[in-house]
């Protein structure tokens, strides 16, 4: 059997990190099997549809570097691939369960629902399952929608790739909608249908919709087709074991969002393949190529994935140190323009900043707030650096170091660096004596990055304006 998994969005919004998650383990499963990977538009919740949805979710994917196979924008021999594009073929099937007795036509009101809910319900019944009032009703001249009639007495049993063996009972099931009164079907049909005649061998989702897989399973039932192998793939959950909500301000949950913080397509690619799943081995940082050689189906969680931002923030972090110059460059360059932060600064000044910055930023939009930091910050002197400026030869080493900065004309990394040498052998200081008291009176800070290339950065005015003050 050829493995042939889809990516299912409905185009209502923008790629959540939870999608991108069940995209990813689908386009990996697919690798890792030699399959087929497509993206199919599930576009039949008209009313939840946003205009730009679908080219949202397609360019985020690929920002990613998930690409697809088969889809609606390059095609493939079982489209069309956008559900609305399809209805015929539903109507088809639709028929024919109609035909069969396996649906039936119900002509009930919204009103007519929710009275018979409320009735159900203060009756003691702690569920509403429609009670088939139109099972038999004859033809009427009225606008209808199409029932599924779940068989009596049945259980539904699979054997799920992730949770193991799962049994759902009938009798729990009420006679669903499959297709709404304006010939639109509803999710669980279209996406039965689709999935079998687009010859889909394993269907992996969220743990969300395993409610959905017995309904699904009835329409194969009914159509006397083969069902696909179902995994369902666990939660992600916060800090405090709750599903992520889409209300939960306190996760940036949109990969848009994440492009536009400046973090980098394959650390995400890393962080998302560990949300509920693992290789063997601890190891964490592993690039789209090693991840692809690794995955494994059968280690996929069975618990729910904790989002550890501290991990996405470690995992960014690894990615961005190996960036060379241009690189750093290109991903902090936008923030600075926006910020208004390189007008008055030139190339040289702008690489200094973010070679200091470098290894500490696990986002390219960081290079902000760690500009702020360093520039905003008051200057202000801790007891410990106190105590350090106050022994015997740091005012020397500090005045020797002031006078060598004044004499110089270039106020570059590479021309200071001699300096502080130079400093040493006149003030006859070294080591720590030399390298600290020069860093606490000129950043009020005993450690940080490489001092040349943030004395240039902090450039020769503020220097010597900071050293001047400590003498
Ligand atoms: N359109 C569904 C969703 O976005 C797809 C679910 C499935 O994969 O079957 O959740």
């Amino acid at each position: 059997m050829s493995v042939r998994v889809r990516y299912a969005p409905s185009p209502t919004g923008h790629l959540h990190i939870g999608n991108a998650r069940t995209a990813l383990f689908n386009y990996l499963f697919a690798k890792k099997h030699g399959g087929t990977f497509i993206v199919r538009i599930e576009d039949t919740d008209t009313e939840r549809n946003v205009e730009s949805g679908e080219a949202s979710q397609l360019k985020y994917l690929q920002w990613l570097g998930l690409d697809w196979d088969e889809s609606v924008d390059q095609g493939g021999n079982y489209g069309p691939y956008r559900q609305l594009e399809r209805l015929d073929i539903y109507q088809k099937y639709a028929d024919l369960l109609l035909e069969k007795g396996l649906a039936y036509k119900c002509y009930c009101t919204t009103e007519e629902l929710e009275q018979e809910r409320k009735e159900m319900i203060d009756s003691g019944s702690d569920q509403w399952h429609y009670s088939r009032k139109c099972l038999h009703a004859p033809e009427q001249d009225k606008p209808y929608v199409l029932r599924f009639l779940v068989p009596d007495n049945k259980e539904y049993t699979f054997e799920d790739l992730v949770k193991g063996e799962v049994t759902f009972r009938s009798e729990d099931i009420g006679d669903w909608v499959m297709m709404k009164n304006n010939g639109i079907p509803t999710y669980n049909f279209a996406c039965a249908v689709d999935d079998h005649l687009m010859e889909i061998s394993h269907v992996l989702r969220g743990e969300d919709h395993i409610t959905n897989t017995p309904k699904q399973m009835m329409v194969y039932d009914a159509l006397g087709w083969k069902a696909p192998v179902f995994g369902h793939m666990t939660l992600i959950v916060n800090d405090e074991n709750k599903k992520l909500s889409k209300r939960d301000f306190s996760i940036i949950q949109y990969i848009e969002q994440y492009q536009e913080l400046g973090y980098l397509p394959d650390a995400m690619f890393n962080f998302i393949s560990l949300l509920g799943w693992s290789p063997k081995s601890d190891e964490e940082i592993l690039s789209p190529s090693q991840i692809e050689e690794l995955f494994d189906e059968t280690r996929l969680s069975k618990s729910p994935a904790k989002f550890d931002k501290d991990k996405l923030a470690f995992i960014n972090n690894r990615y961005i140190k190996e960036l060379d110059q241009e690189e750093m460059i290109e991903l902090c360059m936008p923030h600075l323009i926006k910020e208004g932060i390189i007008e008055d600064h030139n190339n040289e000044w702008v690489e200094s900043l973010v070679n200091v910055f470098q290894d500490r930023m696990s986002y390219g939009a960081q290079i902000v707030d760690l500009y702020d930091e360093f520039f905003e910050q008051e200057f202000v002197l801790d007891q410990e650096m106190k105590v350090f400026l106050d022994q015997e030869g740091v005012s020397n080493t500090l005045q020797t170091f002031r006078d060598l900065l004044l004499e110089l004309e270039e106020f570059t990394a590479e021309n200071i660096k001699p300096l502080i040498k130079e400093t040493g052998k006149i003030a006859g200081s070294k080591g720590k004596m030399l390298f600290m008291p020069l860093r606490i009176a000129t950043t009020a800070s005993m450690h940080g990055p490489d001092l040349p290339q943030v004395l240039a950065l902090l450039g020769k005015e503020a220097v010597i304006e900071r050293l001047n003050k400590n003498l």
